[in-house]
């Protein structure tokens, strides 16, 4: 059922199958990804036009917001698209850490926004700045609801259904979001009531939420970028190769490169084995990370003489 090694190469790397990873479940989350960003970004263009017209900060946050969440699933899109490119001399990982620089790209823009958005707010709140054709911002704001609740069920449903995490944690997002866009219809609806200063306070909150994103994406950036992993993952990587006969103690490392999760084990191994038979303990224990790390995409096995070093 698992596919062990493909190629056979000196530094015993194995490619691994993803066991519970179907690809057709991967192709739905896909397009359900990819429909949400279709509508969130129009959500975000016309409520960005109505920002325009209106001179609505809180529209424009909201906007801005919207927009950068859509940029990050482009992202997340990148890494499919480029994770599938084939490794090259010059590049022999592939080129799945582009991902991940151009989630630097998406940081630096997310927290410029940020900027503009607080800094568009701040200046009408202290110019006591104007807004015009209330009902259109308000309408703009609605559609911001409508777009993100109709994003976040759209996303539950498909999650549910395929039994996504990621795509349940997305809609989540999408339906905190339109916490975001109710702020901005508060604002203007504050405005309509003759308190001009209700969608420059709505801005500022608004502002907020795009920071949440900025963090979000830097963290998860910084993450990859130094390497982070789940320490969970180590854990049941070594406890799965101490199980396979044959081997007396095994230490595991891992990290990302891009969407591959490449798990290194170093193992203990009688010093009397052949080559071969190290070489065979090694596919067994491919074989049991794949199974106990289904996000394992590529192993390397390291047999060492053993016993294992006292210090370990
Ligand atoms: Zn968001």
């Amino acid at each position: 059922m698992h596919k062990t090694a493909g190629q056979r190469d000196p530094a015993a790397a194995f490619p691994l199958a993803h066991g519970r990873d179907d690809a057709g479940e991967r192709r739905q989350a896909n397009r359900a990804v990819a429909v949400s960003a279709v509508g969130l970004a129009a959500t975000g263009l016309v409520e960005l036009l109505l920002a325009v017209v209106t001179g609505s900060v809180g529209l424009l946050g909201d906007a801005i917001h919207n927009l950068s969440d859509v940029s990050t699933s482009a992202v997340v899109f990148l890494g499919f698209r480029l994770s599938r490119r084939l490794p090259s001399e010059r590049y022999p990982y592939g080129l799945e850490r582009a991902e991940d620089l151009a989630g630097i790209g998406i940081a630096v823009v997310v927290w410029a926004s940020a900027v503009f958005a607080g800094y568009e707010s701040v200046r009408k709140l202290i110019e006591h700045g104007h807004t015009d054709h209330i009902a259109a911002g308000i309408a703009g704001a609605m559609l911001g609801i409508a777009g993100n609740q109709i994003v976040a069920r759209y996303k539950l449903s498909v999650g549910k259904r395929i039994n996504s995490g990621t795509l349940i944690a997305d809609a989540r997002h999408s339906w905190l979001d339109a916490l975001s866009s109710a702020g901005a219809l508060a604002g203007l609806v504050a405005v309509a009531l003759g308190q001009p200063w209700g969608d420059a306070v709505a801005g500022i909150a608004v502002t907020g939420f795009i920071c949440h994103v900025g963090y979000e994406v830097t963290r998860d950036v910084v993450h990859r970028l130094a390497d982070g992993v789940d320490p969970e993952i180590v854990t049941v990587a070594e406890e799965a190769s101490g199980s396979v006969p044959g081997v007396v103690h095994a230490h595991a490392r891992a990290r990302w490169t891009g969407r591959t999760l490449r798990v290194e084990i170093e193992g203990w191994v009688n010093p009397e084995l052949t080559a071969r038979e190290c070489d065979a303990i090694g596919h067994l224990v491919a074989d049991q990370v794949s199974r106990r790390v289904p996000a394992a995409g590529s192993l390397t096995w390291i047999a060492r003489a053993g016993p294992a070093d006292p210090g370990c």
